[in-house]
């Protein structure tokens, strides 16, 4: 029997306003190169300009086309980031010079990435806008980690939650207590002890497992684990820097049987010098 001919279609139709300038909103994933997407790696060669933020690991921006203007508006070493509305202007600016945007940014846009502030302004001007979703850092920490974000009979769902804000932050600490299932904290590093405090304040067991997993998806990782009430101290000792992802719930025990990423990079490394001494 002949093999059946599956015909190649196209799903989506390429992205294209050059007429009048357009952005990509593009989500990078949490730092290894091949976990972007095929759409991210297309749009980061074909843009006319690519502006990207800190996170953006230094692995996917050496995959920048040499000859692409680069902007970066992320965070330098004792400076604030470039302010959101100015982003926002660049953005606008930019495209309406007619250029097609490769806006760059960790993770995915639409989880703690303020995407949709950046598209509610380009639509407001008009201007074509298309969003490439990204692995976001609690799937792709957590993959790397060993530790899977549900798991039958231990954890039946989980609760993306960030530590930071603007002004107020407004956590119900009560409500994500009850839930009993695994909580994601981004950007909780700084407010490792409130995060401790306000969760068994709220009723959760002291005890509870909480892994810290800083650098995900990088041959840099590293993975902290403990309970609930050493949180802050586990930050101090080892001396954990940003970005670091924290997740509390039971699954974080499984890490023990499922991790697999470490091996691999130990590995990578051995045989690495292995090859230099050889
Ligand atoms: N839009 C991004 C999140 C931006 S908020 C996403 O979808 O992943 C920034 C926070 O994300 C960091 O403070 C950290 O808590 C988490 N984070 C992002 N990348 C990470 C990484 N590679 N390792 C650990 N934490 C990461």
């Amino acid at each position: 029997m002949s093999k059946p001919t599956h015909q190649v279609k196209q799903s989506v139709l390429p992205f294209s306003g050059k007429e009048k300038g357009s952005v990509s909103l593009v989500g990078a994933g949490p730092g290894d190169p091949e976990l972007l997407t095929v759409k991210a790696l297309r749009c980061i060669q074909q843009a006319d300009l690519i502006i990207y933020d800190r996170l953006v690991s230094e692995e996917i921006c050496a995959l920048f086309p040499s000859t692409t203007p680069t902007l970066y508006v992320g965070k330098a070493k004792n400076h604030h980031s470039v302010e959101q509305s100015r982003i926002n202007e660049l953005l606008v600016e930019k495209a309406l010079q007619g250029k097609h945007i490769c806006r760059l940014k960790g993770g995915d846009a639409f989880v703690f990435g303020r995407g949709g502030e950046e598209v509610m302004s380009l639509k407001q001007q008009g201007i074509a806008v298309e969003i490439i979703p990204g692995i976001t850092a609690a799937a792709g920490c957590t993959a790397y980690a060993g530790i899977p974000l549900t798991h039958r009979g231990v954890s039946q769902g989980c609760t993306f939650v960030t530590a930071h804000a603007e002004t107020d932050l407004q956590i119900n600490w009560h409500g994500l207590a009850l839930l009993n299932h695994t909580l994601v904290f981004y950007m909780g590093l700084s407010k490792s002890q409130m995060i401790s405090t306000q969760l068994q304040a709220a009723g959760l067991d002291s005890q509870t497992p909480v892994a810290l997993i800083e650098r995900g998806c990088t041959t840099d990782q590293r993975l902290i684990q403990g309970k609930l009430a050493q949180l802050p101290e586990l930050v101090v000792q080892h001396q954990l820097q940003s970005p670091t992802l924290i997740v509390v719930g039971k699954v974080v025990d499984l890490a023990e049987q499922l991790s697999w990423f470490e091996q691999q990079v130990a590995s990578t490394t051995a045989v690495s010098t292995t090859r230099l001494s050889a």
